[in-house]
């Protein structure tokens, strides 16, 4: 089999598994963070556990970037700095600002992260690389490559905001849960997880490419219903939950 096949075939397949996930996810929530149960196996601490997840994304996309089999250009220096800003602060700065990281995380999901983000850095990075059309400098200035970048921005920006304002609820220590109230969180349960699909769909726009675009079927898929989860949790805990606040798309869900 080519590797040309191979990817094909492992892009049809992770499409498929995103949407039987996304069945899935709204009737099991995925155990860690507040939805942590037991039965779930062995554990590791959370903060070790979000370094193990994310940093094969960040390794493996630059490893694919390093072997690329052409020369990249400006275009491909754009995308991975893209992709190396979300994971640098994903995999090595955000497990060291969250608070809370001595609770238990499956190492079943933690390994279950770690392998979605080792194939998603495979397809997408290969594609972009290797075996997609090439993106020559002219698509710096292309209206998708600027529309799903300045998405990804925002989105970015509205999710570490989201998650600086989760942190502060709590001094270092402190493992509770507390009402958030400042930024997008007056808005929607879920904010982190809104900044985060908006960027991927930033991302699918920029690149112009199907592992684009399976990467933000797949987080839509995986956060969608537990910002869902997340509201219905806040709601069941807080008697003084704003009733207005929606799940994860501000005045809409
Ligand atoms: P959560 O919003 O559930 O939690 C984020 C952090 O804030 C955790 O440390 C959590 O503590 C803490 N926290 C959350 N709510 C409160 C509260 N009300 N009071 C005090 N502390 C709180 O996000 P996740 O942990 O699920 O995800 C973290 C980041 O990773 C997000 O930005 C998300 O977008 C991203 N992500 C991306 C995915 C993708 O598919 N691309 C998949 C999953 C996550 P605790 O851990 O104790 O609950």
């Amino acid at each position: 089999m080519s590797e040309e096949s191979f990817h094909h075939a492992l892009l049809v397949a992770w499409l498929v598994t995103a949407l039987a996930v996304f069945v899935a996810l709204f009737r099991i929530t995925a155990p860690y963070g507040r939805h942590t149960r037991s039965g779930w196996g062995p554990t590791v601490r959370s903060t070790a556990g979000w370094i193990v997840m994310e940093t094969p994304a960040l390794a493996g996309f630059v490893a694919m970037f390093a072997l690329a089999a052409r020369p990249v250009g400006a275009a491909g220096v754009a995308f991975l700095a893209l992709w190396v800003g979300h994971y640098g602060y994903r995999a090595l700065l955000y497990p060291a600002l969250r608070r809370g990281g001595d609770r238990p995380m499956p190492l079943a999901v933690a390994l279950m992260g770690l392998t979605f983000n080792l194939g998603n850095a495979y397809l997408n990075g290969r594609w972009l690389f290797a075996l997609g059309p090439p993106h020559g400098a002219g698509w710096l200035t292309d209206p998708r490559f600027l529309a799903g970048a300045a998405l990804f921005v925002a989105g970015f920006a509205a999710h570490v905001h989201s998650d600086r304002v989760l942190a502060t609820l709590r001094r270092p220590g402190e493992t509770e849960y507390r009402i958030p109230s400042r930024g997008l969180h007056r808005l929607v349960a879920s904010p982190n997880y809104f900044g985060e699909i908006v960027q991927w769909w930033g991302w699918a726009l920029a690149t112009w490419s199907l592992p684009g675009l399976a990467f933000a079927v797949w987080t839509t898929a995986n956060l969608l219903p537990r910002a869902r989860a997340h509201r219905a949790w806040y709601r069941r805990t807080f008697a003084d939950y704003p009733e207005e606040r929606r799940a994860l798309i501000p005045f809409v869900f």
